[in-house]
C-alpha cells in the first residue's frame, strides 16, 4: 500500500518484549527499568492476527525486535504461525546474539529468513562496558551460527560513537570484507538512555565514509535485500558490504518502506514520531479484521514524510522520543 507520499510500505517491525538480557549504555539505564505487565502487552495470537490482517494492506516483510526478542518464550512459535501467512515472504530479527546460537536451529526451522545481530566492538573490555552485561563470545559464536545457516546476508548494526570505538571502523569494513556479512554503521542516536547520549559522540556517516575509503574502495549498490533507508555499498574485492544509516547528518525517509508496532500494540509511522494508534485496544473492543485493516490504512496514510532529528538539538530534547 502507498503511503500519502507515495511510499510503498511493506514491512512491519514489531518489538515483541520491552525486555533485555543486555543493558547497553546508549539504550537503558542499568537499574530501575519497569518491564511491561503480561497483560498490557500483546499475546501471540494477538500478533499472529494483527499481522495477517497487515499482510491484508500489504505488508510483506516482518522484523522482530525488542527489548530483545530472544527472550520472548514463544518467540519460535511466533515466528512458525507467522510464516503459515502466505503473503510474509521475509520474517527476520534483530538481537543482541546472546541468545542466538543455541536458537539457531530451531529459529530457522521456524522460518527466520534473516538476522540482524547488533556489536559496537571486537575488544572485549569495551564489549562488556557498552553492553554492561555481554560477552563477545556469545556474538561471535551466534554470527558464526547464522553464517552456518546460510542466511545471507548477515546484518552487523554498529553504533558508533567518537571516542569509544571510532577507531574499530576499518576492523568492521575488514570483516565484511572477508566474511559474507553486510555491517551497518549507525549514527549515534538521542534515543534510548538520553543521559548516556552526548553530542560530542556523534561521528558523522561522513566521517565513517572518509575513514573507510582511506582504504577501501567503495561501490554503491542498491540490490540489497530489506534494506529500508540504509545506503549499501560493496567493498571492492571483498565477499561482504557495508551500510550507512544517518538519521542524523542526513535521512534517507524517502526511501522509508516501514511502519512500526509496539509491545503494547501501538501502531507508529516512524521511530520517532509522537502520533500512535492503538491496536490492542481495538483489540480489546471487539475489532473486526475490517476495523484492524482500516487502522493499519490509517497509520500508513498518516506516516509522516520524514523525521526531523537533524534539525537542531534543542528539537531533540523537545521530543525525547523512545521506541
Ligand atoms: N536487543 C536487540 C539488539 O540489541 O539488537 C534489538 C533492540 S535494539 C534497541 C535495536 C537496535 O537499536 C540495535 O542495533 C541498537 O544498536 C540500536 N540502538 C539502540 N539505541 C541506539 C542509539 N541511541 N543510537 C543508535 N542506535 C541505537
Amino acid at each position: 500500500m502507498l503511503d500519502s507520499y507515495a511510499r510503498e510500505i511493506d514491512y512491519l517491525r514489531v518489538s515483541v518484549t520491552d525486555r533485555c538480557n543486555l543493558r547497553c549504555r546508549y539504550c537503558m539505564p542499568e537499574e530501575g527499568i519497569e518491564s511491561s505487565t503480561r497483560a498490557s502487552i500483546l499475546t501471540l495470537e494477538q500478533i499472529v492476527r494483527l499481522i495477517k490482517v497487515a499482510a491484508q494492506v500489504g505488508i510483506r516483510k516482518v522484523r522482530f525486535t525488542g527489548g530483545e526478542p530472544l527472550v520472548r518464550k514463544d518467540i519460535t512459535t511466533l515466528i512458525a504461525k507467522v510464516a503459515e501467512i502466505p503473503q510474509i515472504n521475509d520474517i527476520a530479527i534483530t538481537t543482541n546474539g546472546v541468545l542466538f546460537a543455541e536458537m539457531a536451529e530451531d529459529l530457522k526451522k521456524a522460518g527466520l529468513t534473516r538476522v540482524n545481530f547488533s556489536l559496537d566492538s571486537f575488544v572485549p573490555e569495551k564489549f562488556n562496558y557498552i553492553t554492561r552485561l555481554g560477552d563477545l563470545n556469545d556474538v561471535t559464536r551466534a554470527i558464526t551460527a547464522a553464517i552456518k545457516m546460510g542466511i545471507a546476508p548477515v546484518k552487523i548494526n554498529t553504533v558508533v560513537m567518537k571516542g569509544f570505538n571510532d577507531d574499530e571502523i576499518l576492523d568492521f569494513v575488514q570483516m565484511a570484507h572477508e566474511m559474507p556479512l553486510h555491517v551497518r554503521f549507525i549514527e549515534f542516536m538521542p534515543i534510548g538512555d538520553l543521559p548516556f547520549y552526548q553530542k560530542e559522540r556523534l561521528f558523522t556517516m561522513a566521517e565513517i565514509k572518509g575513514i573507510i575509503e582511506s582504504r577501501y574502495e567503495l561501490l554503491d549498490d542498491s540490490t540489497l535485500r530489506g534494506n529500508g533507508p540504509a545506503k549499501s555499498c560493496k567493498i571492492k574485492g571483498g565477499r561482504g558490504t557495508v551500510g550507512f544509516i544517518s538519521a542524523m547528518s542526513d535521512h534517507f525517509c524517502a526511501e522509508c518502506n516501514r511502519i512500526r508496532m509496539t509491545v503494547d500494540g501501538k501502531l507508529r509511522g516512524c521511530l520517532f514520531a509522537k502520533e500512535e494508534i492503538s491496536l490492542k485496544m481495538a483489540l480489546e473492543n471487539g475489532a473486526s479484521d475490517e476495523k484492524l485493516a482500516a487502522l493499519f490504512s490509517k497509520a500508513i496514510k498518516g506516516k509522516p514524510n520524514r523525521h526531523h532529528m537533524n534539525e537542531g538539538w534543542e528539537w531533540i530534547m523537545s521530543v525525547r522520543c523512545t521506541r
